[in-house]
């Protein structure tokens, strides 16, 4: 009896352990069949919607496929974190569309040494990805609650070279400068002159100019201390809200 007793005491501890081994697994499993879901889902992104029309930087294309878009949106948003379209991140901003992105990030040309300054986090997503290109990036946001879930996010994800700043970025981040590249996410009213005064000699900063419904995306490079700016697309961001930006929303 007693043996028979141990005998099923040992059977059953087995089993508990077989059950945990099988759950661990199953949950492994569901998990990887996930990320390969998502990897999927940017390695389609990448190719029908940047490569296919004309995104050609490597390293842009790389870091596209690299860093996990759907972690930086809430999860009722995580299924259409891949699509053409931008996205709500809350406080009525929105993380921009992979094309738009990847125009920002193409035309920048980061070199891995540079320090950029970023105006505008939102969602961080951006922000992971000149992480990724650069060798140290300053990123400002004015909302409290986007800075703090942006900050945590990277920090998530493992980005050590990446501050973000809460304030007004709209007049840039004297106390860091000067930057190799400046990349603002929002639309202003004008090139803020303070932004162009903290571009390194040789830089490049990308912005989006004009009022809500006609901006241009512009590509202002500083040479000989003059700014020479190309037109680059049409675009739709938020305003940029501050001293040097509009005064309120649209
Ligand atoms: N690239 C971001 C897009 C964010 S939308 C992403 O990947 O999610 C633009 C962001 O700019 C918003 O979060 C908005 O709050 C912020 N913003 C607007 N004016 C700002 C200012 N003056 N300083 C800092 N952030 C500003």
């Amino acid at each position: 009896m007693h043996g028979t007793r141990n005998a099923n005491e040992r059977d059953s501890a087995e089993a508990v352990k077989i059950r945990v081994i099988l759950m661990d697994n199953i949950e492994l499993i569901m998990a990887d069949t996930q990320t390969d879901a998502f990897l999927a889902k940017r390695r389609s992104m990448v190719e029908s919607q940047l490569r296919a029309r004309g995104i050609r930087d490597e390293r842009v294309l790389s870091a596209m496929f690299l860093v996990p878009r759907h972690e930086f949106v809430s999860a009722e948003y995580r299924d259409q974190a891949h699509e053409d379209h931008p996205i709500p991140i809350g406080e009525g901003q929105t993380l921009s569309q992979p094309y738009i992105v990847a125009i920002m990030l193409e035309a920048l040309a980061l070199k891995p040494a540079d320090t950029v300054l970023e105006v505008g986090t939102g969602s961080g997503y951006q922000t992971a990805l000149l992480a990724e290109l650069a060798r140290q990036v300053y990123s400002v946001e004015r909302h409290v609650s986007l800075a703090r879930a942006a900050q945590a996010t990277l920090a998530r994800l493992g980005y050590t070279n990446v501050e973000v700043v809460l304030g007004d970025g709209s007049h840039g981040l004297p106390e860091r400068a000067p930057f190799d590249a400046i990349i603002v996410s929002a639309a202003a009213p004008q090139i803020p002159p303070p932004l162009f005064k903290q571009l390194r000699e040789g830089g490049s900063m990308v912005i989006p100019v004009g009022p809500a419904p006609a901006q241009e995306l512009q590509l202002v490079r500083k040479q000989s201390g003059l700014p020479v700016v190309t037109d680059l697309e049409g675009c739709r961001f938020v305003p940029l809200i501050g001293s040097e930006g509009y005064s309120s929303g649209w």
